[in-house]
């Protein structure tokens, strides 16, 4: 351990440690802008320069390392001016659109402007003048609210899809494509990370607000909400509740209070996702169909496939998202069921993430979701309408999709749709199986192993998140090092409480708090509470199995429920 001072309080902390991380300890906040807990740490931004004994001027905080009995102050004059000075040469060069900015009251650029009374006029400066680069179903890019962090940069490398890098020199450096080219024709697969890690307005995620406002105020329309797992334990960040608050009964609530609509539970066709993809995986296993079988589920993920390894398209489940199922199921089953016209139906999709605006309109998927809103566009929703979130009352989803099984809830949290699945799998091939939790799969490590044994059967499974950790995988798999039976990646690290449309919270918030974990305990929490653990044991499901579809993967479940890939042109 190395100790010193910071700001005189003795602390301390690890060889190897950087001034921020013993700061952390001694409860003093250094600003940053550049630095990004898990994403970034390069120490370019100079914001975070503090005077340390021993070093010559001043020093960045993210990248210096701590050395025994350093003394090392960060509110001195100098660093303040530094810092000041720092800010307005970003203002002289940005276009400074607060009012309606989507980060306005959320932007680190402008709360640390306002915090070092940083005079925005100051340095004469010039705009770059790009064009708004809003070609990309998902991420909006505008240049000209760029501080050349370079966060957005190595949340896409982490990825291991590296679509965006530094492009141009001195005043005209800027973050672009490989090219020049727009975001659509880059290898952008949609997640999202880098508008999470972005500490301003210039990366967005695109709004489809104004599509679901009109559908509301359509007399002819028909509107359909249902909200994935996952939103419900983010939401309420929104509205300044504590970090892995559930927030479902209020979320139902002002759903209701938009306009006239009905509000489902996507954790159903999460269920339907395992009773469909349980049963493809032993059909594989029991018939040598090709194994290892890949989960489906996260757009981002299934895109990477297509465009990074299309020779592992057939390892990929056949089954849709449970954003696509609910999809085909509202406007098949549904709309016969209440005599609607698919075409008055309108489908809204509440989502995590921003990939799935791309998926809902890939042609395979023929238009059954219309529009796909993430948790921050339906916070925006809420306030706009004037709702007072945090004083709703708790309500109850619409029926007949209310009820879902703990099953269908954690799937928003990485291992999630493993732990449902092997629930299933484990019933259905031991019927006396009676342990519900499978602990190895949960938890936010990236790649997580686990062999089981289930009647006289031993299913090799392994869970990753991140696309990093998906290609980590993947090499494994290919090189012959690893053998599994069962796979399941989501492209976000954690999964989808960590998505690209969850809400934006300040970096003194994610520097310091384990968002992914917090968020996920929410989910196991309600699954624990639930009476229902497994899928198949789900009331709604029976009953769509013996109405409609007769068994999981009949030749209508697939109809409906199943789709395929195709590698992605450019490849
Ligand atoms: S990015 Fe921040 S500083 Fe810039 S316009 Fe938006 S809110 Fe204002
Ligand atoms: S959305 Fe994901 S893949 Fe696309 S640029 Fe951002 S981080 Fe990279
Ligand atoms: S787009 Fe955002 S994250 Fe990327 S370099 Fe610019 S300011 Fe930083």
């Amino acid at each position: 351990m190395v100790n010193l001072k910071i700001n005189n309080i003795p602390v301390s902390v690890p060889e190897g440690s950087s001034i921020l991380d013993a700061a952390r300890l001694a409860h003093v906040e250094i600003p940053t802008l550049c630095y990004l807990k898990n994403v970034a740490c390069v120490g370019s931004c100079r914001m975070c320069l503090v005077e340390a004994t021993g070093a010559r001027g001043l020093v960045a905080a993210c990248v210096y390392p701590v050395s025994e009995g350093m003394e090392v102050q960060t509110n001195t004059p100098k660093c303040r001016k530094s810092r000041k000075v720092t800010l307005e040469l970003l203002l002289s060069k940005h276009k400074k659109k607060c009012l309606s900015c989507e980060r306005n009251n959320n932007c680190e650029l402008q709360r640390l402007s306002v915090e070092y009374g940083a005079d925005e006029d100051r340095f004469e400066g010039e705009l770059q003048n790009t064009p708004l680069d809003d070609s990309n179903p998902c991420v909006v890019r505008d240049n000209d609210k760029c501080i050349n962090c370079m966060r957005c940069v190595a949340a896409c490398k982490k990825q291991h899809v590296g679509a965006i890098g530094p492009i141009g020199r001195g005043f005209h450096a800027h973050v672009g494509s490989a090219g020049g080219v727009q975001l659509k024709d880059s290898s952008c697969v949609g997640c999202g990370q880098c508008v999470v890690a972005c500490p301003v307005g210039a990366l967005t995620v695109k709004s489809n607000i104004p599509e679901v406002q009109a559908a509301l105020e359509d007399p002819a329309k028909h509107v359909v909400f249902f909200t994935a797992p996952s939103v419900r334990a983010t939401l309420g960040e929104a509205f300044g509740l504590p970090v892995g608050t559930n927030v479902e009964g209020k979320m139902v609530a002002a759903i209701r209070r938009l306009g006239k609509c009905s509000v489902f539970n996507m954790d159903i066709t999460a269920d339907l996702t395992i009773m469909e993809e349980a049963t493809e995986l032993l059909n594989r296993i029991q018939t040598g169909g090709v194994l290892p079988m890949f989960t489906s589920c996260c757009p981002g993920w299934v895109r990477f496939v297509e465009q990074t390894h299309p020779e592992m398209i057939p390892n990929l489940s056949t089954c849709k998202s449970p954003q696509e199922m609910f999809g085909g199921l509202l406007k098949t089953y549904y709309c016969e069921k209440n005599n609607i016209d698919p075409k008055d139906l309108f489908v809204v999709s509440v989502i995590p993430c921003s990939a799935k605006k791309f998926e809902c309109k890939r042609p395979e998927m023929n238009g059954e979701v219309d529009v796909a809103l993430t948790t921050r566009e339906l916070a925006r929703m809420i306030k706009t309408a004037g709702i007072k979130f945090t004083e709703l009352p708790d309500e109850a989803f619409d029926d007949p999709f209310a009820t879902c099984s703990g099953g269908g809830t954690i799937f928003g949290a990485t291992g999630g749709v493993m732990e449902a699945a092997l629930r299933v799998a484990a019933k259905t091939l031991d019927g006396k199986f009676e342990v519900v939790d499978f602990p190895e799969v949960r938890g936010t490590n990236p790649i997580k192993e686990a062999t089981y044994k289930v009647a006289g059967k031993t299913i090799r499974v392994a869970v990753a998140s991140g696309l990093e950790n998906a290609e980590t995988v993947i090499q494994s798999l290919q090189s012959g090092e690893k053998k599994y039976d069962f796979v399941e990646i989501m492209a976000c690290p954690g999964g989808c409480v960590n998505g690209g449309g969850q809400p934006t919270l300040p970096d003194s918030v994610r520097n310091n708090v384990e968002l992914r974990d917090e968020r996920a305990k929410a989910l196991y929490a309600s699954d624990k509470q639930n009476k229902l653990r497994l899928s198949s044991e789900t009331p709604v499901i029976d009953c769509l199995y013996k109405e409609y579809f007769g068994a999981p993967n009949s030749h209508k479940a697939h109809e409906v429920l199943h789709t395929s890939y195709k590698p992605d042109p450019r490849v």
